[in-house]
Parts: structure tokens; sequence; C-alpha cells
């Protein structure tokens, strides 16, 4: 053997050593952390990463870095991106196509996690309203830890929304915990338990919501440290707010009510919040501290609801990040006391981006603007009386989702000159990009339209619309129908890079750090973790990302 040899061979020798003592790649993840940060666009991470030091940027400089991560879907919305996350399908597999939906039945607009079989079982004041997983269609990675680990997997899930908690967690869980104004606390579902969970309500009594009562949300970094200006030009921030610093957490007439409870969840102390209970849930159950794989899904969603008053670019949304850089920290911090640095890991991403606001692109020279749903109905309804006869279609919409009367869409799909008609009046609405009849999305998708590819991964027939109308770039939907936040500056829900694009970071047991710019999508997220804890998605339509996975000792991955 030469020198050289010698010295390859016993450096190899080396790395296997070092491989097969390394706990972390050669068992399964003790716990599986899923972060999902609403309305975190991509590029925040290259723009705005100077501004963080705790656990997003240990994330971004220590993780596997997706830096060209994007859902490839027209629908990006919250319960949808969270849906896609936790099972690895797309909204054609998974079936939640939107936050809300015009149901075919009563014609009415029903929520994603909507059903009223359930009851809201509360921490705080008693509330109304069910809510659950009934309308997801495939199964959660969480479901598959529970139901093929020889120890089921614990599985704890919470964010301010009960969309997103319920979306990560999946069919059944151990603890699914939201905020609700109308409770005036946190709540959870009969869909999971029959009585609140004891180690929530136990943190629900000792840190009231009350308690941030008259706090004021101010600039953690000096403001020359942030981009761009305070009061951009669009914003629309709640009326007890202005579009500049300091943004005081008050009530009406002094007490917790409603408009206290608005403005902090739209404040970064709702996701300090989060972060504390998510620490209370590791220590309560100990998580990652038992025989089997257990998970814990965080959805952070104060960046969303600042993002749609303040718009991507505001110093209100930089803030956000720099204290949500903190939180996630200290909650990374409290995994590696307990669970043990290397025996975790984390899957971190966004549900979607978002648009730019369109004054402030229009200010720029582009074309933007807000595209009122109820002008495209109308046009819908007036060109199909015209072909049809009046009387013949009554048309229902949800955003870009046009639902007709049985009989109406059946005329459509067997005209095709009366439907070409209809589609050209949509056309003529300003803002409008393209539309199509929903069966052709198929024949367009084929021949390579990439608008009608995105739809038509987001298309789930008898919950999507009979008709598909797209905005133009830099134009997005006000509603109309029930939407939340009619007035917003800003949003998304469209299929443009803005509101795609996303971060992909992987971080811990199993994983080779690194920055990766193959295209992906948060569909691969759970296969990859999947594949990790060695267990099957039935559904998963996303890849596992390979390249980042660290090798991994051929042992009996069970045999610990
Ligand atoms: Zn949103």
């Amino acid at each position: 053997m030469t020198a050289t040899l010698r010295r390859v061979v016993v450096a190899c020798s080396l790395v296997l050593l070092a491989v097969a003592a390394d706990g972390a790649s050669a068992s399964p993840p003790k716990l599986v952390v899923v972060l999902v940060v609403d309305q975190m666009r991509g590029d925040f991470i290259t723009r705005y990463g100077s501004q963080w030091t705790g656990g997003l940027r240990r994330l971004a400089d220590d993780g596997a870095w997706f830096s060209r991560a994007a859902y490839p879907y027209l629908a990006t919305v919250t319960c949808v991106g969270h849906a896609t996350v936790s099972t690895g399908a797309f909204p054609r597999t998974h079936g939640i196509v939107g936050n809300a939906w015009v149901d075919r039945e009563s014609g009415r607009s029903v929520g994603c996690s909507a059903d009223p079989r359930l009851a809201t079982i509360s921490y705080a004041a008693p509330a109304e309203g069910g809510q659950g997983p009934w309308r997801l269609q495939t199964a959660t990675l969480a479901d598959e830890l529970r139901t093929q680990l020889p120890v089921p997997a614990r599985v704890v899930t919470m964010s301010l929304k009960e969309r997103t908690a319920i979306m990560l967690a999946g069919h059944r869980a151990d603890a699914v915990t939201w905020f609700s104004i109308a409770a005036g606390g946190l709540v959870t579902s009969s869909a999971y338990t029959s009585a609140p969970v004891p180690f929530v309500a136990a943190f629900a009594k000792a840190n009231p919501v009350s308690a941030d009562l008259g706090k004021i949300w101010t600039r953690t970094l000096p403001a020359e440290r942030l981009l761009f200006a305070d009061a951009g030009r669009g914003e629309k921030p709640a009326p007890f707010w202005s579009a500049e610093f300091p943004h005081p957490l008050n009530g009406k007439d002094g007490t917790a009510d409603a408009q206290f409870l608005e403005a902090w969840e739209s404040s970064p102390f709702s996701d300090d919040y989060l972060g504390r209970l998510a620490i209370a849930s590791v220590d309560a159950l100990k998580l990652g501290q038992g025989p089997s794989t257990d998970f814990l899904g965080v959805s952070f969603s104060a960046l969303d609801l600042v993002g749609h008053d303040f718009g991507p670019t505001s110093h209100e949304v930089q803030d956000t990040l720099v204290r949500l850089d903190r939180t996630i920290g200290a909650l990374l911090a409290h995994l590696d006391r307990t669970v043990g640095a290397g025996n975790y890991v984390v899957a971190f991403t966004a549900d979607h981006g978002a648009a730019p606001i369109p004054e402030q692109a229009a200010n720029l020279g582009v074309n933007a603007g807000r595209l009122d749903a109820a002008l495209v109905r109308q046009a819908a309804q007036t060109a199909l009386e015209a072909v049809l006869g009046s009387g013949a279609a009554t048309v229902r919409s949800q955003y870009g989702d046009l639902i007709l009367e049985p009989a109406a869409a059946e005329l459509l799909r067997r005209n095709p000159r009366a439907a070409d008609e209809v589609l050209r009046a949509i056309k003529a609405v300003p803002g409008v990009g393209a539309a199509f009849v929903a069966e052709q999305l198929y024949t367009h998708a084929a021949a390579g339209d990439p608008d009608a590819r995105a739809a038509l991964l987001s298309y789930y027939p008898g919950r999507s619309g009979d008709l598909i109308v797209l905005p133009k770039p830099y134009w997005f939907f006000v509603a109309a129908d029930g939407s939340p936040q009619p007035g917003s500056a800003t949003t998304h829900g469209t299929m443009y890079g803005y509101d795609q694009h996303v971060p992909i970071i992987l971080y811990g047991s199993g994983i080779k750090p690194g920055e990766y710019t193959r295209p992906v999508t948060p569909a691969d997220i759970a296969p990859t973790l999947a594949y990790l804890c060695g267990v099957t998605l039935a559904h998963a339509e996303g890849d596992v990302l390979t390249e980042a996975l660290a090798p991994r000792a051929r042992t009996n991955q069970r045999g610990r």
C-alpha cells in the first residue's frame, strides 16, 4: 500500500467511524418539528437575514436551505399550503382547495376546517362553532407517525388559526390548539378531545393573553438597521393603529376586549405566546424524550396578519421576523436541552408568499391593482344570460372560482362557442389575466400552458370552480364573498413568483447542511421527514430531498 493510498484508507475509515459514532445519522429523529411561518416569502431570508441572530439565523446558517423552493400551484393560500406541507400532496389530491370554497349542496361558502358536527372546547370563555380535519382527503405525516410506528407518536400542534393547527396535525392528535377572539384565549375541538387537555389548560391559566394588555409594539432594532420606509405607500393598518410605529395593544375601554385581542394577534406578541406554549408542551408531554418519534407542529400566524396590513417591505414585517428569530431561537435552545441537539429534525417553511402593495408597485411603473371578485362574477353572469337565456345562471364565487348552476355548467361543457363568449367577457374585466372552463384545464395543461398547469394542481372537482379565473401579475382578488380582509393592503393566492416562492430549511438529525438550488416544493417536506422516520406516506406527490440527507449507518433503524 502506498503512503497516499494508506492516507486515503485511513481518512475514509475516520469518516465511516464519524458516521457510525454520530447517533443522529444512524437513528430516526426523536422529534419531528415542523415550523410554518404564515406569509413568509422565500426572499425574506436573503433580504432581511442580516437582521437576525437567533433561531432563524441558526436555521439558515446550519440547515439545508432550499433557496429556490416554491409551490407549483395556483391556490397559494393558508389552509392549502399547510395541508400540502403536512401531507406531501397537492390540493388536487388532499382536497383542500382554499381557506373556504362554495359548497355546491348548500350554495354557501364553507371554511376548509369548518365542521358543524363538532364543538369548540375552550380554555377561556365559551365559544361557538366546530372545527376539524374531515375535509382533508389524505393522511398527514403526523397521522402516519401515529399509525405506523411501534409506539405511536405523540402529536402536538398549535397556531393562532384553527385551520393551520388542524391541517398540520391531521385526523387525530394529543393536543391541537389555536386562538379564538370570541373565546378570548386558546381553544381546541371535540375532533381531538372530549375535555380540555390538562397541560394546555394549565398553560392558559398561568399565561392569560390579557397579560399583554397595554404593552406597546416598537421596533427591536434601530430604524436605520431596517430597509425601506416605515409608513410605506398603500399600507392599511387596522383603524386603531397608524402606519408608523409604535403600535399600542389597547382595548377600546382599557380592557382586554375584542380590539385588544385583534391588536395582539396582529403583533409579534402572539408569536412569542405560541413559542412559549410549544416549550410548555415539550416539557409537559416530554416530547422527543420517549421511546418513539414525536411530532410538534407550530404555525406562526402574526406575519400573515402584519403582512396583509403593512406589506412585505414594511418595518412591521421586518420587526415581526426579528422577534420571531428570538422566539424560534428560544424554542431550539430548549429542544437542545431537553431532546438533545442532533436528536430532533426541524422543517421550516411557509404556506405562501405575498404580492407587493399595488400602490407601491404602481409607483414604480408596474401595472398593478386589486381585482374586485364581484365584477368578475357580474361579467360572467351577464355573459351567461346572453348566451343561455336569462334566468339560466346564478353565479356564485370565491375569489377566482366561479360556481354555476349545474344546467349552466353542463351547457358550457357541450357548447364551446358559448363557453368562449363567457370567457371573453370575463377576460375583459381589468386585471383578469386568464380564464378557463374547468374541464379545459386538462387539455391546456397537456399542451404546456403554465397557468393551466398551476390551476390543475389545485383543482379538485366538486370543490373548485366550474370557471377558473386568474389575475394578471401584480393584481389580486379582493372579495366580495366572505373575505376576512376585503380592504387589506396586499394578499396572495396566485401562481406568480412572489406568492409561490417560500423558504424550505431542514435542520438537525439526519440532515446535511448547505444551500441547495434545485427547484423543489413544500410537498417534498413530508416525504423527506417520513423517510427519516422510516414511515410511508400513502398519497405523497412530493419527493425525498435526497441531496440534504446525511449518510446514515446501515443498522437496524428501529433497533434502539
Ligand atoms: Zn394571508
